[in-house]
């Protein structure tokens, strides 16, 4: 199958002439607040403390420096991470907190020493918004490892407005060149939002274990992650066992790529897969017993924690210790790779299975992703917010 790229060495248009296959029907107007002058309060949605809603806010961005994009904003993916965040479960989080970093929008305008973009260009930005660029993470590509700590999308220090970052929850963003990504034309731009963090998430680690052809793999959860998970094994001809505690899930879990599914509440199908992995990937959101499944890894097998839950989760020495087993962790991926991952998934047609929503229902949307209930990411239509 052929694939359109968009050209990144298209020049700065700073009339917004340049036209896409994907450019909105709505022309960029550079006097436009939601589009041309970013100094100009925006719409957004924010949280004001841990236990209060989303609901309607103003904000700012910087003016565009020269190595700028100004992205209006067209999707943005609902991540747990993003309801963990919102709801202090990590507990750092700055108020009011603008969530939000699987953002897929339209470029309006660049700055001066711009390259890669030009206005008019579809462009991604996932959970980074930049990093300190040369210590050895940064320097291997690793920017998610950045000893200084990366600048997130959102909940990080500001250095150019003061305060905290804000993320995709709102009209625009203006994020450093460096941190934009390409999407293909191609691909669906709702279902591609949840690949600039549940798609790199889980892209990341199944490459760094190798995870391929004659690996046995396991997915623990069939959520945002999860599902995104079991289509990058299939494609990379694993054997693909979904474990999940919702037994209704399984003919999805069969339909995305799994080739077993394991109701991990019955021990006798659990029992039957003891040292059995090479590999598993644990994408739970919540407190869960990890020692159940580091069972059923065999010798020199990997588990390999995305999941985040807001309290530890005890490890049984001997399950490591017998027959020596590995624990890890992963979190996002670098640029670099991102960009790999969104090309493959355009190369293979991967994106993710979404539910887009108004603005308005995402306090709706956090409860059914609570309950397991969503299917298998919501995504905000940010025209909603207008
Ligand atoms: P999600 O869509 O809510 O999916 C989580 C899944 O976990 C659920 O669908 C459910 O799957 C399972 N689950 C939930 N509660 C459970 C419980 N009590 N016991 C067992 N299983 C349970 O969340 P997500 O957006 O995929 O995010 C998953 C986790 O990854 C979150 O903690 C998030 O913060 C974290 N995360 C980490 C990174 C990173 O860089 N490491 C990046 C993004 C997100 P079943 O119904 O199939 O059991
Ligand atoms: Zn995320
Ligand atoms: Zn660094």
């Amino acid at each position: 199958m052929k694939i359109r790229h968009l050209d990144p060495y298209k020049r700065n248009d700073p009339e917004g002439t340049i036209t896409t296959h994907h450019r909105s029907s709505k022309p960029a107007r550079l006097n436009d607040p939601q589009s041309g002058n970013a100094k100009s309060k925006l719409k957004a949605y924010a949280a004001q403390s841990a236990t209060s809603a989303l609901a309607p806010f103003q904000l700012q961005r910087r003016e565009l420096g020269p190595h700028d994009v100004q992205i209006e904003i067209l999707y943005c993916g609902v991540c747990h991470s993003d309801l963990h965040q919102v709801r202090n479960e990590w507990h750092n989080t700055i108020y009011p907190c603008v969530p939000g970093h699987e953002i897929v929008g339209r470029v309006v305008k660049t700055g001066g020493e711009v390259e890669k973009f030009g206005a008019g260009d579809i462009a991604a930005v996932g959970c980074m918004v930049n990093s300190c660029r040369i210590c050895p993470s940064c320097r291997s590509g690793d920017e998610q490892y950045c000893e200084q700590v990366p600048i997130l999308t959102y909940n990080s220090p500001d250095k150019h407005l003061g305060g905290v970052t804000y993320g995709g929850y709102s009209e625009a963003i203006v994020v450093d060149d460096a941190f934009v990504l390409r999407v293909s034309e191609k691909l669906d731009l709702a279902a591609a939002a949840p690949l600039l963090c549940a798609g790199i998430t889980t892209y990341s680690p199944l490459r760094h274990w190798n995870v391929g052809k004659d690996v046995k793999v396991g997915i623990v959860g069939l959520g945002g992650l999860g599902h995104m998970a079991v289509k990058f094994a299939n494609a990379f001809g694993a054997h693909v066992v979904l474990f999940t505690t919702s037994s209704n899930k399984a003919p999805d879990a069969l339909r995305l790529g799994a080739h077993e599914v394991v109701v991990s509440k019955n021990e006798s199908e659990m029992k039957r897969h003891r040292n059995s992995f090479d590999f598993i990937l644990d994408a739970v959101s919540a407190e869960h017993d990890i020692n159940a499944y580091l069972s059923l890894l065999k010798v020199d097998g990997t588990l390999t924690l995305v999941g985040a839950p807001e309290r530890p989760l005890p490890v049984a020495a001997f399950n490591l210790i017998l027959p020596r087993r590995h624990l890890a962790g992963s979190a996002i991926g670098g640029i670099r790779e991102t960009q790999e991952m969104l090309d493959f998934c355009a190369a293979h047609d991967i994106t993710a299975d979404v539910e887009v929503i108004p603005i308005q229902q995402v306090n709706e949307a956090y409860e059914k992703m609570l309950k397991g209930q969503v299917k298998y990411r919501f995504v905000i239509e940010m025209a909603s917010l207008n």
